[in-house]
């Protein structure tokens, strides 16, 4: 029998991750003819070209495509990618094509397999967040035929939705598969790697809020203001290319790249930013890093904005403080947190780190392959 034809796609640093110990045990199994085309950041230098890191995990069948992401518009990277993902479809004919999270790539993959009757399945779907990324999540979710979801609260959102509660999958962020290897790189090795040159630091990861470009320049210079008076040691990753995102880089090239107490980088591999994390004093920032992977062990977060909202049911994790984009209340929550010495309790509300395990014992259940392409729209009121 042919073997069924899977297509993982990744457009950033962000999905690879999660979707790296899916494509793993896919590929591993051999039963499939798995590719993985890879866009988006992956292909940019500005974002530390991380198709790279794709490349090193040993992966097979990786198509490259540039879609112009340092364009800065979200539209015509949704455009670009429709129409490279598109050809790249029509001539591979996949049975299955795979995407995760929020992001216009996936958004790409999702509407590309729909019109062409090619069953999508997206992970990661039903959770909630502020800016475009809300939007765009909940579309894709719309466009896919299967769910691989964190949690039972995504699992609702879905059923809410209109989606079939048959074809939505508990399965745990697989993200945090790799978080409980017992395989990560030393603090050594990774301080080695990056260059950095400190013991004891921080971690500054900040995105654009799209929604609110126009006071972003304002925010991003008060956190760099407060962050660079509180005299503490950073490591500082960029943010991902949404537009606004060189407003953020500015101030960083400004402030913090001239002076020895951060390290300033542009992406820094999963693995190692694992290690990062863990030995961090606390995450700074408005990063998803925050309010996943901080609270699975158990390391304060200072989360600030909207960009996060409601991402996790608010007091479910004791070690995120929450903040406005405000001098004085970032200042104080650097002062707060820079005190702790502890590591808080495990958080897992987004699963538990066996999640490829779930995912393969449904992919390889022969109903899984008779997935209708129509979906219909359940009703939950009569
Ligand atoms: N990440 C990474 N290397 C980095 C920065 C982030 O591997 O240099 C991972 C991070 O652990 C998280 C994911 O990428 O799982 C997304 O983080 P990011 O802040 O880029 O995006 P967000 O999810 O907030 O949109």
């Amino acid at each position: 029998m042919q073997k069924k034809k899977i297509i993982f796609l990744t457009g950033t640093r962000a999905d690879f991750g999660k979707i790296k110990p899916l494509i793993d045990v896919t590929m591993r199994a051999n039963i499939f003819e798995v590719h993985i085309f890879a866009t988006g950041m992956h292909l940019s230098k500005k974002y530390g070209y991380t198709m790279n890191e794709i490349k090193k995990c040993g992966f097979e069948n990786i198509y490259p495509f540039d879609n112009d992401v340092e364009s800065g518009s979200l539209s015509s990277v949704l455009a670009n990618t429709i129409n490279g993902f598109g050809d790249y479809v029509q001539a591979l004919q996949p049975n299955l094509i795979i995407v995760h999270g929020d992001r216009v790539e996936a958004l790409a993959g999702a509407l590309v397999g729909s019109l062409n009757n090619i069953i999508v399945a997206h992970v990661e779907g039903g959770e909630v967040s502020g800016t475009i990324d809300e939007h765009i999540r909940h579309a894709i979710s719309k466009m896919s035929h299967i769910h691989f979801v964190a949690n039972a609260e995504a699992q609702k959102r879905l059923v809410q939705m209109g989606e079939s509660d048959e074809v939505i999958h508990v399965i745990g962020s697989p993200d945090l598969d790799i978080m409980t290897s017992s395989d990560l790189p030393s603090m050594e090795e990774a301080k080695q790697k990056y260059s950095i040159p400190f013991g004891r630091y921080a971690i500054l990861l900040y995105h654009p809020v799209t929604s609110e470009l126009d006071k972003l320049q304002v925010h991003a210079d008060d956190l760099v203001s407060e962050v660079f008076d509180s005299g503490l040691n950073y490591i500082v990753v960029y943010p991902n290319s949404d537009p606004g995102s060189d407003c953020i880089l500015k101030s960083y090239q400004e402030h913090l790249e001239v002076n020895d107490r951060f390290r300033v980088i542009p992406s820094v591999r999963f693995e190692h930013f694992l290690t990062l994390i863990k030995h961090a004093k606390f995450i700074i920032g408005n990063s998803s890093v925050g309010i996943r992977e901080a609270p699975f062990y158990g390391v304060p977060s200072i989360n600030i904005g909207t960009r996060q909202h409601r991402r996790l049911k608010p007091g479910t994790a004791k070690s995120i403080v929450d903040v406005p984009d405000d001098r004085s209340e970032i200042a104080r929550a650097i002062r707060d947190a820079a005190k702790i010495e502890k590591r808080y309790e495990k958080n897992q509300y987004f699963g538990d780190g066996n999640s490829a395990k779930r995912f393969y014992s449904i992919i390889t259940r022969d109903d899984f392959w008779n997935t209708n392409a129509q979906k219909f729209f359940v009703d939950l009121y009569e």
